[in-house]
Order: C-alpha cells, then structure tokens, then sequence
C-alpha cells in the first residue's frame, strides 16, 4: 500500500510529487495515458503547458540561452520528447518547464505510472484508485491534480493555428509580440470572456468579443464594463465558420456566420481567444467527493487543499475555475503534499 498517491502530471502533479518525495512520503505519480480519447480532448501526459510554446510568466525563467541546461539537466531518454528550440535566446517552452519540473520530482524518488484513473473508492482505507485496464492501486492518501481542459470551437482550422495566432488563455499568452498592437477578438460572452477582452486591450487598441447570442451571459456589472469599453467592440449574434490564415503570419481573419441570418463577414484579426470555459477532468470522482456547481472539486476549508473526504487533498485547475496558471497550480500542489504528510502524520502513519 502506497503512502499518497498523485493523479495528474501537469505542474500541480510535480510539485506535490517533489514536496511529497522530499518528506519521504515515496510518491507513486500517475501520469495518465496517451489515448485517442485524451489526445481529442487536449488531456495527456505532462498537461495543459506542454501544449503550449513560451511560457513568459513562470517565476525564474527569463529568456536565455537554456539549451545547455536543459541539456544536463533532463535524462537523455526524456530529452527525444521535447520539440526542438526555434532559436536559443528564448524563455522556457511549456514541454520544456513540465519536463524540468518532472526531472525534478523523478530525481528526488518519485515512481512514475502510465495509466487513467477511471474510478475511485473512497469508502474505507486503504483507498483504491481504478485503472484504465483494470489495475487497483491502494493507498492511504490521495492528491489529486488532473487539471481542467480548455474548451475549443472544434474547428480544423483552430486546430492549425493552434499557437499561431488561437489561444485559449489570454493571461498566458497576451502579452505575447505576436498579438501587441494587432486587432485580436474573443469568443464567449461569460465573465471570463469579458475579462480576456478586458486584459487583451492592455496590448491592443482594438478587441472584437463575438457571442453567438444577442445578449451577454456575464454578469450585469461585468457586461456594462465590456459595453462601455472604448478599446472593445461587441459582435452579437455571430460564431466562427473558419479562422483564416497562413503558415507565416499565423492568424490573418475569422469568417464569421450570423445566428441571426445576416450574411457571413470575414473580420481581419491576428489572434482568436476561445473564452468558452474550462471542462474539469473529474468524470471518475462523480459521487465520490463533493464537486462544485461547475464540476470543479469543491475545497470546504479556506486556504487548504482538502477535499470533502479525508486524507484526499487537490490541487491546481482541477480545483480552481479563477487563477488557471501554471505557478498556481505548482503554489497548490506544494500545499497539497504538506498538507498530506500533515496528515499522515497526524495519524502516526509517515
Ligand atoms: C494554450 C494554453 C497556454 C497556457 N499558457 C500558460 C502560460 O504561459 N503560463 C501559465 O502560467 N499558464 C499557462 N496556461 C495554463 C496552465 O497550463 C495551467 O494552469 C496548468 O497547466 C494547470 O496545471 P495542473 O497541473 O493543474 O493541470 P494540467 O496541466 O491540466 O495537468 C493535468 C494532468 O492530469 C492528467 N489526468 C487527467 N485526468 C486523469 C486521470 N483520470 N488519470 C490520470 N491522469 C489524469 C492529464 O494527463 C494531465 O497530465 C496555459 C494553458 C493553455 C491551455
């Protein structure tokens, strides 16, 4: 029987494990697995970062020749896994800052598993997490970090320029050169679809926010904000048909058909932000601890990682529809292991 065991490999994941392996906890991390399924629904291995190109905001890691490093720092075997560096003067790339922080968690004695969890018994110690093909793996403390992934429109061209021009995360990427002083829109009419705007406009001076509806769906204060915004114009009763572009600049326009039956209007843009919400990964853990509204895994006691059931704690966006970012998630997963070997030991059990 394991001591604690860590569902999810994305940044909260390795952080737990490099916290939970340094208090001797032994960590067993389970990674998830490389499927169809998962692949369609951008939630593999090494998470939501290592989808992503640079990653400007990660704390201690400015731009710099990081070849070298990562060179002796990331076990060979490990090394074929990552793209190769566009050029060398540049900051951390998403696969890249996932897999020092996993180099780190291994080094430190954390065992790895290949598998999706699909079930969970949360009945009685010790408790069992269920494997895709069958494997039961048992354990006295659980931390669960299986991340929350991005909604997209579903359309082949988003999936093209994908990192050229489409984002899901205008915090992460906004400030990005590609996208200051070039018209950029946003898709959604949420509260977080009008913060997205709101945010791009500190790049921009101009932001379209396309909803399909002729109304907003964020709240009424959020809403006036958007409609009073001098840098942001609202398109109403619009959604993409097709995101237009090439292989050098990345994204040039949107064709955008009416819900209205106005005609199809092509808008020039050089980024799209799909604000459409975040889908947790909690499907296997419905009826097994309290989750919210939204489906995120509910945190009943203020500034700590526990979950409805003891000795279960969680951490990163699985737990959190707000903050979605990398050091959050790595912030909460440090919480997450401490809070475990707290608890074990608590129990006379570390
Ligand atoms: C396009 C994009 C760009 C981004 N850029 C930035 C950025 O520049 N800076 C920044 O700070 N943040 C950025 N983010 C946000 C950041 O990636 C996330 O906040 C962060 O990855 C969350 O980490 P996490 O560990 O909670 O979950 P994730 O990274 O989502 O990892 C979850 C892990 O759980 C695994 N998993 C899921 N279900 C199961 C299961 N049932 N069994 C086993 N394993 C499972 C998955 O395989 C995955 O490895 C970006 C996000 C996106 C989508």
């Amino acid at each position: 029987m394991e001591k604690t065991i860590i569902i999810g490999s994305g940044p909260a994941g390795w952080t737990a494990a490099i916290y939970a392996a340094r208090a001797s906890l032994s960590p067993l991390l389970i990674e998830g697995a490389v499927t169809q399924e998962n692949q369609e629904k951008n939630r593999l291995p090494m998470g939501q970062l290592a989808l992503t190109t640079e990653v400007e905001n990660f704390p201690g890691f400015p731009p710099g020749n990081l070849s070298g490093y990562i060179d002796s720092a990331v076990p060979q075997s490990r090394k074929n896994m990552l793209p190769p560096r566009e050029t060398e003067f540049t900051g951390v790339t998403g696969a890249e800052l996932v897999e020092l922080i996993r180099t780190q968690a291994v080094f430190f004695g954390t065992r790895v598993i290949s598998d999706d969890i699909i079930d969970v018994d949360f009945s009685r110690l010790p408790y069992k997490l269920i494997g895709a093909a069958g494997n039961i793996y048992e354990t006295q403390t659980v931390i669960i970090a299986t991340g929350a992934s991005a909604n997209y429109l579903g359309l082949e061209s988003e999936r093209r320029f994908k990192n050229r021009g489409v984002s899901a995360c205008a915090v992460c990427d906004g400030a990005l050169p590609r996208f200051r002083n070039k018209p950029l829109a946003v898709i959604g009419g949420g509260d977080a679809a009008v913060e997205e705007a709101e945010y791009l406009t500190k790049f921009t001076p101009k932001v379209y926010l396309i909803h399909r509806r002729n109304q907003l769906r964020a709240s009424k204060i959020v809403a006036k904000r958007a409609m009073e915004h001098s840098a942001i114009e609202i398109l109403w009763n619009r959604i993409p048909e097709e995101i237009l572009g090439n292989d050098k600049e990345g994204v040039t326009g949107v064709l955008l058909k009416s819900t209205a039956g106005e005609p199809v209007m092509e808008l020039g843009i050089s980024g799209l932000f799909v604000a459409i919400g975040h889908t947790p990964n909690t499907e296997f853990l419905k009826g097994k601890l309290a989750l919210t509204e939204k489906g995120f895994i509910a945190r009943p006691v203020p500034f700590r990682t526990n979950t409805s059931v003891p000795g279960v704690f969680t951490a990163g966006d699985v737990a959190d529809d707000y903050y979605r970012q990398a050091v959050s998630a790595a912030g909460t997963g440090c919480m997450a292991a401490l809070d475990a070997e707290r608890y074990l030991a608590s129990l006379n059990l570390s």
